[in-house]
Formats: C-alpha cells, structure tokens, sequence
C-alpha cells in the first residue's frame, strides 16, 4: 500500500467516525440486536427493518473506538437498500478482507462493491483491531437473522 493510498484511507475512516451515517434508532424495525467487543470496548445497538427480502431500514447507536464505529456507518451505507443475500455476501467479502492478515486479493469487482470499506484493508495489518471493524458487520448479520426468524414464525 501507498502512503497516498494508507492516508486517503485514513482519511474515509475520520470522516465516517465524525460524520457517521445511518446513525440513531429506527422507531420501526424488525430486530434489535447489542453487540459489544470487550478487548477495546466498542459497542453497537442496531436495529434493522427487512422487508421482501430487502434492508429498508437500519439504523444504530455505539460507542467505542473510530475504527468500530466509521465501519459501521460504512457498513450502513452499503446495505441499506439491498436484499439480504447482497449484504450477507458483502458482509463475508469484508470479513475475508480484515481477516486476511494483509494478504487480500481483491478482484476489481470485489473493491467496488466494497467501496469504502476498502479503506479498511489495513486493519488486516493489526489483529487486535480486526473484531472492532467487524462489530458493525456482525451486528448486522445478527439483526438480520433475527428478523428473518420473526418472519418464520
Ligand atoms: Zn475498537
């Protein structure tokens, strides 16, 4: 990686934690999920409205550290608005991104669907703050799981 490259990366990752979005708690959701990571001590509160197969709506409280919650407002973006398969395959692309140790192969398609949360491929670098990067992501997932098991009921 660049120092360009790092730097612009750093700089998505101050934006989202100043500016987050998709931030606060939908009055109308499906589930509401509470996920902590005690090793740094973020936390997030996310709820999540699926209709038709498709993320409406999410929204979300937590505090913790920039990486746990600028992920989570990247995450938000990426997902409102797309059916649950599109954001449980994205969730498991950016999952195989922090997880590589810094070895991911990204196909070209891979990072533009990913968009922003490129900018976290240096996590990889430093596992200790690979779980604050993914907070948001299994919130998500765990959300999402939850309001497909209401709709079986
Ligand atoms: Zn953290």
């Amino acid at each position: 990686m660049t120092a360009s490259l790092d730097s612009m990366y750093q700089q998505i990752i101050i934006d989202h934690y100043k500016h987050p979005h998709h931030r606060g708690l939908p009055e109308s959701f499906d589930a509401e999920v509470h996920h902590v990571n005690p090793t740094c001590g973020d936390e997030v509160t996310l709820r999540v409205r699926v209709q038709d197969n498709t993320i409406t709506d999410l929204g979300w409280v937590g505090e913790g550290c920039s990486i746990s919650q600028a992920a989570t407002s990247v995450m938000s973006d990426l997902v409102v608005g797309t059916q649950v398969e599109q954001a449980l395959a994205l969730q498991q692309k950016f999952l195989d991104l922090v997880q590589s140790q810094g070895h991911a192969v990204l196909t070209d398609d891979d990072a533009e669907l990913l968009d922003d949360a490129v900018a976290f491929e240096g996590v990889a670098k430093y596992p200790a703050r690979v779980k604050c990067a993914l907070l948001g992501w299994m919130a998500m997932k765990g959300a999402v799981a939850d309001a497909a098991a209401k709709v079986g009921e």
